[in-house]
């Protein structure tokens, strides 16, 4: 693994607070207190120090219970919620409770049923824990700080255990992904290096476009450019943006229709060193990249200020119309996939602003319309949604696509489907052919038959006021419910 700047330090018994923690355990061994033979099976060894890995401490409460602390974002300790560690030297049938003790946010899903998830040598296949060993309360210990404890049974000796707040998507794994994408030599996609992160790491572009599109001049090219992984912890993002990618490349007609048509860029990692680190939420230095956009420094933001100089650029030319802006998160309060728009005084540029979230929610049975909200809130100014719904012109439409961490409900079901990798990258899919649908139904492609199944906008929009506001048509009251006591950070 590549040098990390951030110095690993082994604690274990010492009482020190959440601030002494800078860096990730490496192959720590937890011994009963006292301890001093050699190690035996059974006395766990964790480790923290790899790819997107996050622990920074572990105490020793019992034999059968530990407390785990989950190391801050680099230069910034307000955030705590990414972990991503191992466990090994088990004893065959050892039962343990971890408590992860020091999140920094109260409101969660683990209320709603989530689980973290596991894999081990021998089953290397993530999945989640069963929601039943899993317990999230606020506890008398730890500042009355929400404790999210859970129940595991180790089964084979030899196997290295992994746990993990969400599945992982590490900047190696694109990069494997995009180098398999350009061993294909597809002569409609093109991979090139936007820029590099403060450590150093490749800031990846593709362009999606069937050629004789791109350099035909008749007329102006509609441009869709999509972005994810801004917040480093929010893994989802990454299988949808995959998902996305995989469709535009593949030969499905949609597919191919749509490279016809339309130029796709796409910035599949904003944060690449945030993600590298095991961040949750910034970048290397501290910042969260999501509140810079007015003003990203070329030194201290160099992946955003690359990003955005490419939008501000493709936003001057005459040849390209940027129709979509679509940046890619992940929720760690609410179910389901839904997006959060601008809001605008035109009343018609809101309804037709409504119509892509509208089309998508046809083609994706995950995807929320009534959980999709319209709002201007002074602290989302630095948003790359909110910014851009200000640079760019009345006919653009910018927008924040949000997924759960955990599950969604579709109309017929009765209880969440908590999500898979898999079905991350369907929303992804989805995502894409949706595209084909808003241009068939704007004219700029010709189809046999126009989705008849839109129904007229009827919603209305609102203004941020701390509260989001359900205002899709098939609100219901639980839907309500459910975003009145869930606060909205992206
Ligand atoms: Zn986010």
């Amino acid at each position: 693994m590549e040098e990390n700047t951030v110095r690993d330090v082994e604690t274990g018994s010492e009482t020190g607070g959440e601030d002494a923690l800078v860096g990730n355990v490496n192959k720590l061994m937890v011994s009963p207190p006292g301890y001093s033979g050699s190690p035996r099976k059974g006395h766990l060894v964790f480790d923290a120090c790899f790819e997107s890995g996050n622990l920074g401490r572990v105490d020793y409460i019992s034999e059968f219970e530990f407390d785990l602390f989950i190391r801050p974002d680099t230069c910034n300790p307000r955030f705590r919620v990414w972990f991503n560690f191992t466990v090994e030297n088990i004893r065959e049938t050892q039962r343990v409770i971890f408590n992860v003790v020091n999140f920094s946010k109260t409101k969660s899903l683990y209320r709603d049923g989530m689980s973290p998830v596991v894999k081990s040598t021998s089953r290397p296949k993530w999945q989640r824990l069963p929601a039943k060993n899993v317990y999230y309360y606020r506890c008398p210990d730890h500042r009355r700080n929400y404790v999210m404890s859970f129940a595991f049974c180790f089964d084979r000796e030899d196997d290295v255990y992994q746990f993990a707040y969400c599945y992982p998507y590490t900047y190696s794994r694109l990069q494997h992904y995009l180098a398999s994408l350009e061993r294909r030599n597809l002569p409609y996609l093109q991979r090139e290096q936007l820029g590099l992160s403060v450590q150093q790491r490749r800031l990846d572009l593709l362009t999606i476009t069937n050629t004789d599109h791109r350099q035909s001049p008749e007329r102006e090219k509609k441009l869709v450019f999509l972005t994810a992984r801004v917040h480093p912890g929010e893994s989802p993002a990454s299988f949808i943006c995959q998902g996305v990618i995989d469709f535009l490349v593949s030969q499905h007609p949609v597919a191919q229709i749509l490279r016809d048509h339309v130029i796709f860029k796409i910035v599949p990692m904003l944060n690449p060193d945030g993600v590298y680190l095991g961040n949750y939420r910034c970048s290397l230095m501290g910042f969260d990249l999501n509140r810079h956009w007015q003003d990203p420094s070329p030194w201290a933001h160099p992946t955003l200020h690359a990003v955005k100089q490419l939008i501000v650029q493709m936003n001057q030319d005459p040849r390209v119309s940027l129709e979509f802006y679509i940046d890619v998160h992940a929720h760690s309060t609410m179910l389901n996939g839904f997006m959060y728009g601008n809001v605008f005084e035109d009343e018609e540029r809101v309804q037709r602003q409504a119509v892509f979230p509208r089309l998508l929610c046809q083609n994706a049975p995950d995807f929320s319309f009534s959980n999709t909200s319209f709002n201007r809130d002074v602290v989302k100014a630095g948003t790359g949604r909110r910014f851009l719904g200000g640079l760019l012109d009345d006919t653009s439409y910018c927008y924040t696509l949000e997924v759960s961490f955990y599950s969604y409900m579709t109309a017929g079901s009765t209880a969440p489907v908590p999500y898979t990798e898999e079905t991350y990258m369907k929303l992804g899919r989805n995502v894409a052919r949706t595209f084909l649908d808003y241009y068939k139904l704007n004219n700029l492609i010709k189809g046999n038959s126009s989705p008849t199944h839109i129904q007229s906008p009827e919603m209305k929009s609102h203004t941020g006021d701390g509260n989001r506001k359900g205002n899709g048509v098939g609100s219901d009251a639980a839907d309500r419910e459910r975003e009145k006591s869930h606060g909205v950070r992206h």
